[in-house]
């Protein structure tokens, strides 16, 4: 092992093959098929992920990785968000043929203990990163999580997974001060949810601005003694490396400084890279890789390197698998050498600016949290 790789961080992989296994059916892509919908792939079928560890383990970055097997995670931690009705009705329909857990969030047969498998694979994760046994980790979860509401799931989400591991951090683990940040495209509603009015737990959204109507705006900043510590970016359409890599340096970077959390989470989800069929963004694979490394920086500063990303969204199956490895890499410190290949298609769009009403909101953003 040579000096370089000694200096690398010890990153953890969290991966279980049933996680392909969820069953979503067909469906019209992001929304149930019917009508004059014919039915096709749900958005959240398997191919997208499965093909993310495929390329993880061909370029053998996986093998750099400590693997962290999954658990299950009980009902009593489930229940630290969810209503135990709502845990029930999942639990009682997957021994079935499964059905709709809520809005947009179908599951098949078993899904259930595989919803359960992503949910305590994220806590064993917590552990092993609290633990010391790894730096901080990556965990390739699904179902996915962060949209679940506490009696519902919805767009895709069982159990979220984030909400619960925030809160075992948090209430068993006695972490004293956790932050949540989410770059999926779509807002982190089940954090600022959980969280709005908890002082201890910084929830931070960068997402599409009025996408799929979950809010989101600069107003919902936390209430009582939370108010502050949510704070949500919310990015017009056609946003792209320079609007996300501005929002990273004169919010992201300084929230978490000024909150000096002892752990971060993040809710890492690719829809808003240029090709995903979910939104109207234009992130590559180089913007990926470079919040991922500021991410490192920072966690370094304020934790001592404590951070989790856990997956969520990212639909495309070509090209998703290579933003993922781009944030694998800069949490392990270590480069295969594989590019993106698509990147050639999209890195001289001058879009990839910062454009003036991008810097509107961000600026505004600034000014509400004063920073
Ligand atoms: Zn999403």
């Amino acid at each position: 092992m040579s000096e370089m790789d000694r200096a690398c961080p010890r990153t953890g992989l969290a991966w279980d093959e049933k996680f392909m296994w969820h069953n979503t059916g067909k469906g019209g892509g992001l929304i149930e098929a019917g009508g004059w919908i014919e039915p096709y792939e749900h958005n959240e079928h398997p191919d997208a992920k499965r093909r993310i560890k495929n390329l993880m383990d061909a370029s053998e970055l996986t093998e750099r990785l400590i693997p962290i097997k999954s658990r299950l995670a009980t009902e009593e931690e489930l229940c630290f968000y969810h209503t135990p009705e709502y845990v029930a009705r999942v639990r009682e329909g997957s021994k079935g043929v499964g059905g709709i857990a809520g809005p947009f969030a179908p599951y098949g047969t078993d899904s259930f203990e595989i919803a359960c498998r992503s949910a305590g694979a994220l806590l064993e994760t917590v552990d092993h990163v609290l633990d010391g046994k790894v730096d901080n980790a990556y965990a390739l979860l699904r179902p996915p999580g962060h949209h679940a509401l506490p009696d519902m799931g919805l767009g895709g989400c069982i159990f979220n997974n984030i909400v619960i591991a925030a809160h075992y951090a948090r209430h068993v683990r006695k972490v004293p001060r956790v932050a949540i940040l989410d770059y999926d495209v779509h807002q982190g509603n089940g954090a600022q949810l959980a969280f709005y009015s908890d002082p201890s737990v910084l929830t931070i959204s960068l997402h599409q601005r009025g996408w799929y109507t979950l809010g989101g705006e600069i107003a919902e900043r936390g209430e009582g003694l939370g108010e502050g510590a949510n704070i949500n970016v919310p990015l017009p359409s056609g946003s792209g490396d320079g609007a996300y890599l501005a929002a990273f340096e004169r919010v992201v970077l300084p929230a978490l400084r000024r909150f000096k959390p002892d752990l971060i989470l993040v809710a890492a989800g690719y829809d808003g890279a240029a090709f995903d069929l979910t939104s109207s963004m234009i992130i590559s694979t180089d913007a990926f890789r470079k919040m991922a490394e500021m991410l490192v920086e920072v966690a370094a500063e304020t934790c001592g390197g404590r951070m989790i990303l856990e997956h969520e969204g990212g639909y495309n199956p070509w090209a998703t698998p290579f933003s993922v490895l781009a944030t694998v890499e800069a949490l392990c410190g270590v480069n295969t050498g594989i590019e993106d290949p698509y990147m050639v298609l999209i890195k001289d769009s001058p879009d990839h600016q910062l454009l003036p009403h991008q810097d509107e909101v961000i600026n505004q953003v600034q000014a509400a949290f004063d920073l």
